[in-house]
Formats: structure tokens, C-alpha cells, sequence
């Protein structure tokens, strides 16, 4: 059956502006890491695709690894956006990346000009796109000089392949230094991608007050520390969960009893202000305005409904804050 939009979608998600640049982005966007791979169930992730663009999300982040196997869901991506989303590009802001390892010898991984524009070509491809809204380093590569992944950028959004540029994980000064050299270069970086939730604090420490100053978007990505920050490992470790999957980034070992009786006790804060677990650690996240958007995966559609209600309450009394940082206290 021919996919039909929900008609009043943009009624239901709030858009935050990135930065100081023209770009306004939903205040949840759905990242395609995990759950799109050549290992998932279609008809799962076709469901997740239209559940959140019917909500409203406009906001797709993908990168060249992501699977597995390592560029499947660019693939899957280009083909649920040709069968489903046709004529719907222009309401959409498609992300990709490359930095971490995509193909064998010295120019499948880091940050040469020569990884990038070829890395970048590919993702095309295998999406089906002419270009992407938003390109990323993903990492910061310690040999190569800085120059010369912003170069990169920068002829990458000159050739159109990308409207704007983008940096992750860059720790503040790196990202203040890449930030200074795009400027130069007349592509100013739109958005920083950090790892940012309840329990990775980092870019507290410097980072989020050069995004403010220098006015570039802020988009954290595992903001539920990749389902932890959820109700699912409260009893236990389900058999459907990113920690037991073989194929997920989430360790067995990373779910200590002292992370259960911290998340036990969020767990109940959020549900005295009348939300799950989920949907207080991204509000958490949004009360911060230098924060565009939280960058949230989901395996089922189920829990992408859950995460949205977050926008239902995202103001916090000192109370309770002051409760949450006792709760992590290490
Ligand atoms: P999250 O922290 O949002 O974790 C998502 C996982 O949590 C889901 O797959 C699901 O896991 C579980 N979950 C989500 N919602 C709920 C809910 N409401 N109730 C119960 N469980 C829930 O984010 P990710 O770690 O998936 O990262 C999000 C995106 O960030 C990625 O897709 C990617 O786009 C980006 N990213 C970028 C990185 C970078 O280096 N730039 C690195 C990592 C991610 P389960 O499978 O157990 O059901």
C-alpha cells in the first residue's frame, strides 16, 4: 500500500534553530546506527521510518558504517526513501558521515581529503541522493592535519554534495580550532555531534559553551546512553535488547547493579513527574537550549512513541534537578 504522510505532522513536533544558521531541526531526530541494518526486520524499521516522519521528525541521521554490515542502512535508507518517501526530500534533512573504518588500506578510514569525498560519494550512491543535508567527521583524526579535513568539508559542500558540514566527537578545543578554520574557509560549521546524556556528562566540561559562543548546533546522540536510560534493564537484561544482541554496542558488563539502582531511582523521579524513564532524560537534555535536537535510536516503533511524549514536559524545578544530580553522584 502507497504511504501517505500524516497531513498535520508539523503540528506535532517542535523545531529548534541550529545554532545561528538558517537550519531549524525537530527536537527529536532518529539515527540509524543500529536497527537498519542487513540483520533487521524491514518491515520494523519501514514502520519506525513513517511513524516518525508522520510525527513530524524531518531529520534522518545515517553515516557510512552503519549496519551491519557497514553501509547497509544507507542502502536500506535509499530504498524505503524511493518506494515510501518519494517527493517528500525536500521536507527532510538527511545526515551522513565518515571517519571511523569503512574499507580496507590507508584510505578507508580517519580524515584525508581523499577518504571523505570518496567515502562521501559512496554514501550518495547507496542512499540514491544527489546530495546530503548535513556531512560529518565523524571523529577526530590525530595525524591528519585539521586543515585538511576542513578542506575537505568545505569542497564538499562547494561541489553540493552536502548543503552543510558538520564535526563529531571533537572535544572542545579541537572542535573550537575546526570551527575557527571552517569559518575561514566561508562554510561555517552548522552542528556538533557529541555523545551527551544523564551519564556522559563530557561536553558540560567546555564543549557546549564553544557551540553556544560560536553559535553551532548541539545534537547529542545515545541520549538514552543507547536504552539504559529507559525502563528496559530494570529487571534484568531482555533477550530483544541492544545489550544482549550480539550485533549491539551495548556490553552486558556495562549494566552493573550500580547502574540498575541509579536508573531504579530515575526511574521513579520520572514517573512522579507523570513520565517513563525515557522520555525525563531527553527532556533532561532539551531544558538546555544550546541543544537543537536529541539524536534517539529505537528498535520498534513502540518505543519512538514513547520517546516523543518527552516534548509533553521538558522543564525541570531546581528540586528535582538538584535530586537527579544526587542520583548520579558518583
Ligand atoms: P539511544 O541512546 O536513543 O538508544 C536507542 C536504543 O535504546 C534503542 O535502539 C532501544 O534499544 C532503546 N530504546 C529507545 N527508546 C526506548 C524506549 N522508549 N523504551 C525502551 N527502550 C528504548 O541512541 P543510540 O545509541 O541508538 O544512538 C542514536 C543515534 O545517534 C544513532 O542512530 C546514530 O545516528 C547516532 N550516533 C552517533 C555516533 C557518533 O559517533 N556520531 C555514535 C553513536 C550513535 P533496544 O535495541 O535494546 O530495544
Amino acid at each position: 500500500m502507497t504511504y501517505l504522510p500524516s497531513a498535520d505532522r508539523y503540528k506535532k513536533m517542535q523545531y529548534r534553530r541550529c545554532g545561528h544558521s538558517g537550519i531549524k531541526l525537530p527536537a527529536i531526530s532518529l539515527g540509524l546506527w543500529h536497527n537498519f541494518g542487513h540483520v533487521d526486520v524491514t518491515e520494523t524499521y519501514r514502520k519506525i521510518l513513517h511513524l516518525a516522519f508522520d510525527s513530524g521528525i524531518t531529520h534522518f541521521d545515517l553515516a557510512n558504517n552503519y549496519g551491519p554490515p557497514p553501509g547497509s542502512a544507507e542502502e536500506n535508507f535509499g530504498r524505503i526513501l524511493k518506494e515510501d518517501f518519494r517527493g517528500y526530500r525536500d521536507e527532510m534533512i538527511i545526515s551522513s558521515k565518515a571517519g571511523y573504518t569503512m574499507w580496507d588500506g590507508p584510505y578507508g578510514d580517519w580524515g584525508s581529503k581523499k577518504y571523505l569525498v570518496a567515502s562521501l560519494d559512496q554514501s550518495l550512491k547507496r542512499m540514491g541522493l544527489e546530495y546530503v543535508d548535513i556531512f560529518y567527521h565523524h571523529r577526530p583524526d590525530p595525524e591528519t592535519p585539521l586543515e585538511e579535513t576542513m578542506t575537505a568539508l568545505d569542497l564538499i559542500v562547494r561541489q553540493g554534495k552536502a548543503l552543510y558540514a558538520g564535526i563529531s566527537n571533537y572535544p572542545a578545543a579541537e572542535a573550537a580550532k575546526a570551527i575557527a578554520i571552517l569559518k575561514d574557509l566561508g562554510t561555517p560549521c552548522l552542528i556538533h555531534q557529541p555523545k551527551y546524556s544523564m551519564f556522559v556528562r563530557d561536553p558540560e566540561e567546555g564543549l557546549l559553551d564553544v557551540l553556544g559562543k560560536e553559535g553551532v548546533g548541539c545534537i547529542p546522540f545515545s541520549p538514552l546512553a543507547q536504552g539504559l536510560l529507559t525502563n528496559k534493564y530494570l529487571h534484568g537484561i531482555p533477550e530483544d535488547s541492544r545489550a544482549a544482541k550480539s550485533t549491539g554496542f551495548l556490553q552486558k558488563d556495562q549494566v552493573t547493579p550500580e547502574r540498575i539502582a541509579q536508573i531504579k531511582q530515575l526511574n521513579d523521579l520520572a514517573l512522579k513527574r507523570g513520565q517513563t524513564l525515557a522520555q525525563m532524560a531527553l527532556a533532561w537534555l532539551l531544558k538546555d537550549s544550546r541543544v537543537t535536537s536529541v539524536l534517539i535510536g529505537a528498535s520498534r516503533a513502540e518505543q519512538l512513541a514513547d520517546s516523543l511524549k518527552a516534548l509533553d514536559n521538558i522543564v525541570f524545578s531546581a528540586d528535582e534537578l538538584s535530586q537527579i544530580e544526587k542520583i548520579l553522584a558518583p
